[in-house]
């Protein structure tokens, strides 16, 4: 059984008995027999037992118990014990001189029995080991605390072991590791589901084969996220070279390109859970780094984790203090003669009272991490709603803007009726609030997220694939994926236009989508020259800092020519005609999947 040794330690190393037997002289007679192999606490009455289990329930392996004792009877003790959670799966044997006893003792709930006087000491080792293991086994199996890929333990219960081993060897030096996969989700889509498993496999059992030795233990935290919690040591290289070199030389994979943060030595007075975050944030650093593989948190990256965690217990006062702001991006229709403002994108800012102007890119990976994500998504739905509504009182029609999804908004049941009850108070139809959602929101667990895409698209919403070409869709998937234009990632503009000015990645996402009625959008779109290569190319609405950075909503409004009463003037003269959002005009209405709901042409 795996890890099992590891289960149930003293300081010594050794298993919890305690024994509750109130004659001295049978007393001492156990501890005589057990205290080598075991570490023994004892008791001389059923009161002074309870009060001892209840302390050292999640440490104790086992009860040995004499019935006859002074105050409570040893029955009472059991049936105390069973009516406890924490202390039912707790194994009691019972001892007793008399036969009829035992089957009282067994069906109150005690596992075994040994009867006086005491048969040899060989006899009563095998019984009290046997049972210790008959119960580690179901604990193990009814926890169903493995991951059904590797083998290894899931979280929660890696966590509890550690803190358990943590409970017994306070003084031990400790190390947290994280180990991630590079690029894992291209092993899963290049060599199918079926080989990543098989690399994860292996990974988790090298990993564990490295640790194992010096009491380590290994677990899978979610996907290709591996955590081991080990005696602290320094050859972190040698763990991550015999892991990355794990699939050996037949397959096709070759080396599996690992890397690895390290919070060493660890402070054992914060929970074992941010022990593993200050590991991952290290790990995170070398993301995307070829030059090294492994990072150790250090005091650098002790600064930056109380700041952020400064940020995140500032973000109930900011929401309440307005301290998020919305910027609008305009994004322009440039299939005309002249380009057009066609809608904008909101992004939010955090005007933080003492760090100032914070970016996004700062704190919403951190709020994606602990839920207020959906909190500030909310948010800033919220008063986008409300400024689409302010613009079309004022201008007479409605400026189409998008928001930003963030995955764990895909997965709030509470999403979809709040995005419906946002256009019910503000009026709105489900195609002025226009929905981006990342690439690589669809990449996991797609058919969950299609569905759910779906639902909104059924609603009348509108989704827009946000940075297109991060993730790992290829274009034929694109056909089959609930989306109503294409984003093409920033970095698509950048490359094409660097000095090689090779366009021909562009130019076949462009023709496919076209095939596939899918407007294009580019981003970062910087100077005049990418402007006009990217429409002679077909591509149909760009965004970038050319036309404009993120603005105030005051100072978007300068872009919506003419005056708020002239209801033509948000757009130049006849260029949008009745179609407010015309950027999500299929390209070739026959084929349009968008005829059947009304879309075009308002
Ligand atoms: P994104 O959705 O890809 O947004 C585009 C980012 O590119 C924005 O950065 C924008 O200011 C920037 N940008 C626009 N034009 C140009 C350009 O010509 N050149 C360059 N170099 N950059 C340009 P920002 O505002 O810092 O936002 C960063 C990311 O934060 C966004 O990436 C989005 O993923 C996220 N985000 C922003 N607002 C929200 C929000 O309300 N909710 C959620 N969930 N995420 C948001
Ligand atoms: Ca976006
Ligand atoms: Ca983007």
């Amino acid at each position: 059984m795996l890890d099992s040794h590891l289960k149930f330690h003293s300081n010594d190393g050794k298993r919890r008995i305690l024994i509750v037997e109130d004659e001295f002289i049978n007393r001492e007679i156990l501890i005589e027999m057990l205290k080598d192999n075991y570490s023994i606490l004892s008791a001389e009455t059923g009161e002074e037992a309870l009060e001892i289990i209840r302390k050292n329930s999640d440490t104790l392996s086992l009860v040995l118990l004499d019935l006859i004792l002074p105050g409570i009877h040893g029955h009472e003790v059991l049936c105390i014990m069973k009516s406890e959670p924490s202390l039912w799966s707790i194994p009691v044997i019972v001892l007793t001189a008399d036969a009829d006893s035992e089957v009282t003792s067994l069906s109150l709930g005690a596992t075994d029995f040994i009867s006086k006087p005491y048969p040899s000491r060989e006899i009563i080792e095998a019984r009290i080991q046997k049972t210790i293991e008959l119960s580690e086994d179901r604990d193990i199996i009814n926890s169903t605390e493995r991951d059904s890929t590797t083998g290894l333990y899931n979280k929660e219960y890696f966590y509890r072991y550690a803190e358990q081993f943590d409970r017994f060897h306070k003084e031990t030096v400790m190390d947290a590791i994280v180990v991630n996969v590079n690029h894992f989700q291209m092993i899963n889509e290049r060599y199918g589901k079926k080989h990543a498993d098989q690399v994860l496999r292996r990974i988790g059992e090298s990993l564990r084969s490295c640790v194992e030795e010096s009491s380590g233990i290994v677990c899978r935290r979610e996907s290709d996220i591996f955590l081991v919690y080990c005696l602290h040591r320094s050859d972190y290289q040698a763990i991550l070279d015999s892991a990355s070199d794990c699939m050996g030389e037949e397959s096709d994979t070759g080396r599996i390109h690992l890397r690895m943060g390290v919070y060493a030595a660890v402070d054992k007075d914060i929970e074992i859970e941010r022990r593993f975050y200050r590991a991952k944030m290290a790990c995170d650093t070398v993301k995307g780094d070829y030059t090294r593989a492994i990072a150790l948190y250090d005091k650098s990256l002790h600064e930056s984790e109380l700041f952020t965690q400064q940020l995140v217990e500032d973000f109930y006062d900011a929401l309440d203090n307005k301290e998020f702001i919305i910027n609008y991006q305009p994004k322009y229709d440039i299939r005309g003669s002249e380009p057009f403002v066609a809608s904008a994108e909101a992004l939010v800012r955090w005007q933080h009272p003492k760090h100032g102007l914070l970016s996004p890119g700062i704190f919403i990976p951190l709020f994606e991490d602990n839920g207020l994500i959906q909190k500030l998504d909310f948010y800033v739905w919220k008063a986008v709603s409300a400024q689409i509504r302010d613009w079309k009182d004022r201008y007479g029609k409605a400026v189409p803007v998008s928001v930003n999804f963030s995955r764990v908004d895909l997965y709030d049941p509470d999403m979809l009726s709040y995005l419906l009850e946002l256009l019910e108070e503000y009026e709105l139809d489900a195609d002025e609030l226009l929905l981006e959602i990342t690439e690589s929101a669809y990449t996991n667990d797609s058919e969950y997220i299609i569905e759910i895409v779906n639902k909104l698209r059924r609603h009348g919403f509108l989704i827009e694939m946000d940075d297109f070409g991060t993730g790992y869709s290829s274009l034929n998937m694109i056909s089959n994926l609930p989306i109503d234009a294409l984003k093409l990632d920033m970095m698509f503009v950048r490359n094409a236009f660097d000095k090689k000015q090779d366009t021909r990645i562009i130019e076949a996402i462009l023709d496919i989508a076209k095939r596939l009625s899918l407007p294009v959008i580019a981003e970062g779109v910087e100077t005049e020259e990418q402007m006009m290569a990217l429409k002679e190319l077909g591509c149909d609405i760009a965004q970038g800092y050319y036309f404009s950075k993120p603005v105030s909503a005051d100072e978007f409004e300068s872009f919506l020519s003419g005056s708020p009463e002239d209801a033509n003037g948000l757009y130049p003269a006849g260029q949008m005609s009745e179609n407010k959002a015309s950027h999500i005009t299929p390209i070739d209405p026959e084929r349009s999947p968008f005829d059947e709901k009304g879309f075009t042409a308002k």
